[in-house]
């Protein structure tokens, strides 16, 4: 029985699926692998939205693989394909912080859907069991922070805000204190999300996360970067600066539903090197789900049960 996350995972990347599969199965059709087979491969690699020499280099891996097992039928091929692709996506890094007490910081540029993604992860922690609140310190908009506060009566969480225009800094002070006294497990900040200079960025993340320490000494726990990751190259220039201003953790990727890009993800961790934590499938609370490598490689190129059966019906 496939878990709710799973047929979550499998519909949010329908476009992607749908738009390589017919290339899919016609690649997989034939018997016997032919040179042609593995230039079949790239180019649906490449259509799903990775970059070519990333594509190349999975193809060359996985052909590797696939010589040196012995391999000599193309069914047997997807699943070496899943296995590589899934490397790809794996990144050492410590484990989530998942137990309170937690601070996360939220970075990324507005319109990725970062107030959105901010009421997922408090839905989804409240989901836990945890006593969840949420810091308005991205303060440059007073759209944001109504934004924020909307999303935040939505999923059933106090926001500490203050007016906009006031420094991040104290709203993080007071949402901080608050967090303390009322004994709550996770506080989940929003921060800058505008790219102004890089400087400023710096400036503004460095002195938030010294407020932090100041409350909590390993604070901020986890710092996400919020990108839309159907922006493919633009993300990865928006990650860039972030990550030269702050510590970043780990990232999450939104708006995969909406793509037929969802390769964007592997090249995205590929530039980055960056451990992904969440994707955002959908509009809704429930729309965000924890990322696992390999089952985002199965769901990406499809199941190879699927494809084969496809391929003799
Ligand atoms: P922010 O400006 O970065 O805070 O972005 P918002 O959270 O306001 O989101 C911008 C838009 O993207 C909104 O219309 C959201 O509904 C939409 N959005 C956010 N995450 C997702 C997602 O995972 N999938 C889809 N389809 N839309 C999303």
């Amino acid at each position: 029985m496939m878990n709710r996350w799973l047929k979550q995972l499998r519909t949010g990347l329908t476009k992607t699926r749908t738009r390589i599969r017919d290339q899919l199965v016609l690649a997989f059709s034939g018997h016997l692998i032919d040179p042609e087979f593995w230039d079949e491969l790239e180019e649906i690699l490449i259509v799903a939205d990775l970059h070519l020499d990333l594509a190349e280099a999975i193809v060359r891996e996985t052909r590797r693989r696939t010589e040196q097992r012995l391999i000599k039928e193309r069914t047997e091929v997807l699943p070496v394909l899943i296995e590589v692709l899934a490397e790809r996506l794996e990144i050492a890094a410590r484990p989530l912080h998942e137990n309170p007490p937690g601070v996360y910081f939220f970075v990324g540029v507005n319109g990725t859907g970062k107030t959105t993604t901010i009421a997922k992860v408090a839905h989804r922690l409240q989901q836990r069991g945890h006593k969840v609140m949420l810091c308005a310190a991205d303060t440059f908009r007073a759209a944001g922070i109504e934004q924020l506060q909307i999303w935040a009566d939505r999923v059933g969480v106090p926001v500490i805000h203050h007016q906009a225009g006031a420094d991040p800094a104290a709203v993080l002070y007071d949402a901080l204190s608050a967090f303390q006294a009322r004994g709550a497990d996770f506080l989940l900040v929003d921060t800058a999300g505008r790219l102004h200079t890089k400087t400023n960025l710096m400036k503004e993340l460095e002195k938030m996360g010294r407020v932090a320490r100041r409350h909590l000494e390993d604070a901020p726990h986890e710092t996400f970067l919020v990108l839309d990751a159907t922006t493919g190259q633009n993300a990865v220039q928006q990650a860039r600066v972030f990550r030269e201003a702050v510590p970043v953790t780990g990232l999450i990727l939104t708006k995969l539903d909406g793509t037929a890009k969802g390769g964007s993800v592997i090249s995205i961790v590929d530039h980055l090197r960056l451990p992904v934590r969440y994707l955002g499938v959908g509009e809704t609370p429930d729309d965000l789900l924890p990322f696992d490598p390999r089952e985002f490689a199965r769901a990406l190129v499809g199941d190879p049960d699927e494809i084969i059966t496809a391929d003799s019906s």
